[in-house]
C-alpha cells in the first residue's frame, strides 16, 4: 500500500485531501506546515508527497527544493497544490522539482486520479531504471545513461568500450570471439575490425586500473568477463 504525506495548512483541505485518499485505498500522514512536514518526510518513507504551495513559514516551493536536495527524497513524486492558477506559480512549483500541480479548488476525483497516475510514473521508472541496470564486480552500468561507476566511482569510455563491456558484462563467464564482440558493437562510431578490438580491450583494462583483470584474454578464442 502506498504512503502518502500531505503538507496542507488549511485544515478542511486536508481533511478532505486525506478522506479521499484513504476510501482509495492509501495510507496518509499529515503536515500542517512545511516544517513539520519536511520532519515527517526525514523520519519516514513516503511514496508520494502532496504539497500546498502557500504555507505560513517556510512556503511550499521551499520545502519542494529542500526535499529535492536531499539524496534519498530527490525521486518521490510531489503533487503542487497552488490556489491560483497563474502561470508564475505554476512554473515556480515546477521548477522547484515538483511533478505535477492542481489548482484550487479542485474536485477530489481528479486528484485521486492525478495521484494514480504520478505513482504508476513513479513506480515504471524504478523499473525500468533496474532493468536498465548491469551490476557485476565493482562495475555498475547503466545502459540507459551510458554511465559507468567502478566502485562508485564514474568513468568515462569511448562508445565502443561502453558497448564491448556492456556486451561483455551481460553475459559473465562466457568467451566470445572478435567477431562476436565486432557484430555486437559495429556502428557505435567507426568501423571496428579483429585487431582494433584488441585495441578496445587494451583501452578499457586501462581505465579500469586495477580492476582491468576482470576481463580475461581466452587464448585462440578471444576474451570473457570473469564471473562472479
Ligand atoms: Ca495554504
Amino acid at each position: 500500500m502506498a504512503k502518502l504525506l500531505i503538507i496542507e495548512d488549511e485544515a478542511d483541505i486536508r481533511e478532505l485531501i486525506s478522506f479521499n485518499l484513504e476510501m482509495n485505498g492509501y495510507e496518509v500522514q499529515k503536515a500542517r506546515d512545511g516544517e513539520e512536514g519536511l520532519d515527517l518526510a526525514k523520519k519516514s518513507d513516503y511514496d508520494l508527497i502532496i504539497l500546498d504551495l502557500m504555507l505560513p513559514g517556510m512556503d511550499g516551493l521551499k520545502v519542494c527544493s529542500q526535499l529535492r536536495k536531499d539524496a534519498n527524497k530527490k525521486d518521490i513524486p510531489i503533487i503542487m497544490l497552488t490556489a491560483k492558477s497563474e502561470d508564475e506559480d505554476i512554473i515556480k512549483g515546477l521548477e522547484s522539482g515538483a511533478d505535477d500541480y492542481i489548482t484550487k479548488p479542485f474536485s477530489p476525483r481528479i486528484l485521486v486520479a492525478r495521484v494514480k497516475s504520478a505513482l504508476r510514473r513513479s513506480s515504471h521508472d524504478v523499473s525500468d531504471h533496474e532493468a536498465n541496470r548491469i551490476s557485476i564486480h565493482d562495475l555498475v552500468i547503466d545502459t540507459a545513461r551510458h554511465e559507468i561507476l567502478l566502485a562508485g566511482e564514474p568513468i568515462i569510455l569511448s562508445a565502443t568500450e561502453f558497448g564491448i563491456l556492456q556486451f561483455l558484462a551481460k553475459n559473465p563467464g562466457w568467451v566470445f570471439s572478435r567477431n562476436q564482440i565486432i557484430d555486437f558493437v559495429k556502428g557505435e562510431d567507426y568501423p571496428v575490425t579483429a585487431r582494433s578490438v584488441d585495441v578496445q580491450i587494451l583501452g578499457i583494462r586501462k581505465k579500469l586500473g586495477e580492476r582491468g583483470n576482470i576481463i580475461e584474454t581466452v587464448r585462440g578464442i578471444g576474451y570473457r568477463m570473469k564471473g562472479e
